[in-house]
């Protein structure tokens, strides 16, 4: 038995390498162990085996302002080889008729975009955007930085600033009610409502109203990682063994230990045990923490009930068709509006509000509904992702996990969905339809299940955001602030607050509590919104 760990992080996750990354720097001793064969979790890229040098990011592309996360900084993942770039033109919404609604990074160029299908819009923009830039600045980052408040405390603290005040009134609202009461074009009001719900907050809850015009007033965008998403987990890892951390995978977990009610280290399948003198922290669901990787007499009924009923996104699982190109994808619409030849994120299939609607109703019913799709061409940005000359792209919808009823049903549907999507696809980008098309292969819900199963019901935010499971609630009243109630025992993955996508803030949030109940080192400066 080894005794050699001050603590062990269980997957390695994006969060679980960011936690583990900030307690190396703290000089503690810490190990990740990860079932997979590569580590990274949502930050994957993997090599065409079929035409060597095409470079396909099969889960996570899109990362919303990650060069400005307090992370990337602190542990110089730019030092370590991350290089990211911010497309200007982020967002695209084409239509069949060849108008586009256009997200700019700059948002007078996005103002002069809503202004084709609405001055009125464009204006309420502008306002929203000025209004919420000191909101977002002052108040929502520095909470999606920090461990979070009760609700009673996070109110409180709220109701004392003017901006505070504002923010519990918009958040009153649900995304639906904001986006109908503010915006009157019907395309601008779809535009907004899809680009929040690529973030899988419940369009139709209350609670949630000021997402979008937080998403607005952010002052990033979407990024890419150069040389594919798999080169942030690299850069982590890079610092996590510059500093003595070390990386285990291929490695099936059986059991967290506990000893006299304290998580004490964890054995493996093949029987070897790994022990920790400080924590042990989970980057998984609660149901594999609590329900399958600990014995049932050292977790208490009531926790183990909480774990049972956390709850998974209706909406949140993808279905990606990704190809090896020829040529990039040629949209007719660009032949009027050239700037779509540099789009970055294209949203097709998508022309008025109603269309939310059907979609969730599909969901409910386990059926596919019309395609609204959305991808990118990462070659455009970064031609390192295919040989000299070729592109890659891909192309994702929301689809349910449980298709006609039963997830397996996707094994013998996705092939043709896949082409559906395609066929779809090649109306906008014709080329696509004319030999330019070298390899493609699709991914389905299940499939995200089957790599990450983390991710529930293919939910890629690891768990829903309803009222319960937000916050300090997040995953569930008593383990929210990332303590569990089995001593030495965390969460750090998606299931915590601030929730899934690549943030890193769950890694960040639990580094500081960890650190500050082992007394170890908090070498960094972290924002003061909360409480540790
Ligand atoms: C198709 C797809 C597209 C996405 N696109 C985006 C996007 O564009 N932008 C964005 O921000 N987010 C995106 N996401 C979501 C994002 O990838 C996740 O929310 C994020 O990766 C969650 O991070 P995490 O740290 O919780 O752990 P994860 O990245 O989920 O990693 C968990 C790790 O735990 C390991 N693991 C699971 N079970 C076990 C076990 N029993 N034993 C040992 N190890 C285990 C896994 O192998 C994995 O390495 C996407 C996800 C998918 C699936």
């Amino acid at each position: 038995m080894s005794h050699d760990y001050d603590g062990i992080v269980l997957g390695t996750g994006h969060n679980a390498l960011v936690l583990q990354a900030y307690l190396c720097r703290s000089g503690l001793r810490v190990l990740s162990l990860d079932q997979a064969a590569v580590p990274g979790g949502g930050l994957a890229t993997i090599e065409n085996p079929r035409h060597p040098g095409f470079l396909h990011n099969t889960h996570s592309f899109f990362h919303r302002a990650v060069t400005a996360m307090p992370w990337y900084r602190d542990l110089e993942l730019q030092r370590h080889g991350a290089r990211y770039v911010e497309p200007e033109l982020n967002v695209a919404l084409i239509l069949p008729d060849g108008r586009a609604l256009e997200w700019w990074t700059d948002l007078e160029r996005t103002a002069v975009s809503f202004a084709e299908f609405s001055s009125t819009d464009a204006e309420t923009l502008r306002r929203w955007v000025d209004e919420f830039r000191p909101i977002v600045e002052r108040i929502l980052i520095p909470e999606v930085q920090s461990p979070p408040l009760t609700p009673e405390k996070r109110r409180a603290k709220l109701e004392r600033s003017p901006e505070g005040r504002r923010l519990l009134e918009v958040q009153a609202l649900s995304p639906l009610e904001f986006v109908e009461r503010e915006f009157e074009n019907d395309v601008i009001r779809a535009g907004l409502l899809f680009f929040n719900g690529l973030r899988e907050v419940d369009l139709r809850l209350r609670g949630f109203g000021h997402s979008i015009p937080a998403l607005l007033a952010s002052p990033h965008k979407a990024q890419m990682c150069l040389g594919g998403s798999a080169r942030l987990a690299e850069a982590l890892i890079a610092d996590i063994r510059q500093q003595g951390g070390e990386v285990r995978i291929g490695v099936r977990l059986r059991a967290i230990l506990v000893r006299a009610g304290r998580a004490c280290g964890v054995e493996l399948e093949d029987g070897e045990r790994v022990e920790a003198r400080g924590f042990v922290a989970s980057g998984l669901n609660p149901q594999q923490t609590f329900l399958e990787l600990m014995d049932a007499q050292a977790v208490p009924s009531s926790l183990r009930e909480r774990a049972g009923a956390f709850r998974y996104n209706l909406l949140a699982p993808l279905f990606a068709l990704n190809l090896a190109l020829h040529q990039r994808p040629r949209y007719k619409a660009a032949e009027k509006r050239p700037e779509l030849d540099r789009a970055f994120m294209v949203i097709l299939g998508l022309e008025r509000l109603d269309q939310f609607h059907e979609i969730v109703g599909a969901h409910e019913e386990g059926r596919v509904p019309p395609t609204v799709m959305w991808g990118a061409c990462p070659t455009l940005f970064d031609p390192s992702q295919a040989p000299p000359g070729k592109h890659t792209a891909f192309t994702w919808e929301k689809l349910p996990y449980a298709l006609n009823g039963d997830p397996a049903s996707w094994d013998a549907a996705k092939e043709e969905h896949g082409r559906a999507m395609l066929e779809l696809w090649a109306r906008f980008a014709p080329n696509l339809a004319d030999g330019t098309v070298l390899d493609s292969f699709a991914r389905s819900p299940l499939d995200t299940e089957r790599t990450l199963p983390n991710m529930r019901r293919g939910d890629l935010l690891v768990g829903s955001f309803d009222h319960d499971q937000v916050g300090y609630n997040r995953p569930f009243e008593g383990a929210g602030q990332y303590r569990t109630p089995i001593a030495a025992l965390y969460l750090c993955g998606g299931s915590t607050h601030p929730g899934g996508n690549i943030t890193g803030l769950c890694g960040y949030n639990a580094a500081r509590v960890i650190a500050a109940d082992l007394g170890a080192k908090v070498w960094w400066n972290p924002p003061e919104f909360g409480a540790a």
